[in-house]
């Protein structure tokens, strides 16, 4: 049990990466907060948690709005007693190219990727710095914070934009013992993914089977998607770390497709 009652709050914990990452995370002992837009397949996700033994409640929030997101930190750390690891990890995708890219769009992209990240962080930071047992933050960025795709300008701006924010966390959270960093995920087929597949057929002319082989798998090793679970390792990899030695860093689970 790596992280024993440990508590961890996972912003878009109700699907996909996040609903991964609190299932390992509850598995390795942390209370888990599954905070999600979706309120009701939160509710669903921690009745799954709970069934397997483990504590786990489900929080309403949108992580563009500060105060719901203040609202929700103040519940998880009311019912749990503190919040030790953030996964800020909600998030969408809209996609086109920047000429027709409205500007309504590109704000809702960068406030769901960056001030979601901020927000939380914020909240939590408060908790981990008041309580003086360290802490863990984790944002989830994507090969996209290395490197960019076609049609995809606000959320490479704002997966870039998350390594800064995780450098500067880093830096002022080390005297309290709280360290952050990014996870870089390839393409792992989720919702989210699943529904960018007939979009980019569309405006790219081309069969979802060439998406899915020529663009999102294109420059992988071995033309392999990564899984919720590779992502979930390297989480927890983060999560449980015990020192400073590991913080404001990047690291990229994507099959090959970018190297560092
Ligand atoms: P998903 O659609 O399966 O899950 C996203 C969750 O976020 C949903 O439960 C949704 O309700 C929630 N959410 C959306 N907007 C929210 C908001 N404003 N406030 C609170 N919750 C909100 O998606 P996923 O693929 O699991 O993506 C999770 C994260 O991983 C995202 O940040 C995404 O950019 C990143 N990522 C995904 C991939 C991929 O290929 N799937 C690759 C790299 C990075």
């Amino acid at each position: 049990m790596q992280l024993k009652d440990k508590v961890a709050f996972v912003t878009g914990s109700a699907s996909g990466i996040g609903k991964e990452i609190a299932i390992l995370f509850a598995q390795e002992g942390a209370k888990l907060v599954i905070a999600d837009l979706n309120k009701e397949a939160a509710d669903a996700t921690a009745a799954e948690l709970r069934q397997t033994g483990a504590e786990a409640i489900g929080v309403a929030v949108d992580v563009t709005n500060e105060a719901q997101v203040d609202a929700s930190v103040e519940e998880a750390a009311k019912a749990f007693g503190g919040i030790d690891i953030l996964v800020s990890n909600a998030g969408i995708q809209i996609v086109h190219p920047v000429e027709e890219f409205a500007f309504a769009d590109w704000k809702k992209m960068l406030a769901i990727h960056l001030d979601g990240a901020f927000l939380t962080t914020k909240a939590c930071l408060k908790h981990m710095y008041a309580q003086g047992r360290g802490g863990s933050i984790i944002y989830m960025g994507s090969v996209h914070s290395k490197e960019a795709s076609l049609l995809k300008a606000p959320y490479v701006t704002a997966k870039h934009g998350l390594i800064g924010l995780a450098k500067t966390v880093a830096k002022e959270g080390a005297k309290h013992g709280v360290r952050a960093n990014v996870i870089c995920p390839g393409f792992v087929r989720t919702p989210l993914v699943e529904k960018q597949i007939p979009e980019q057929a569309k405006t790219l002319g081309i069969t979802e089977e060439q998406v899915i082989k020529n663009v999102m798998l294109k420059e992988t090793v071995d033309g392999e998607f990564t899984t919720t679970d590779d992502v979930a390792r390297v989480a927890l990899l983060f999560a449980a770390f015990p020192t400073n030695a590991l913080t404001g860093q990047s690291l990229v689970v994507s099959h090959g497709w970018f190297m560092q």
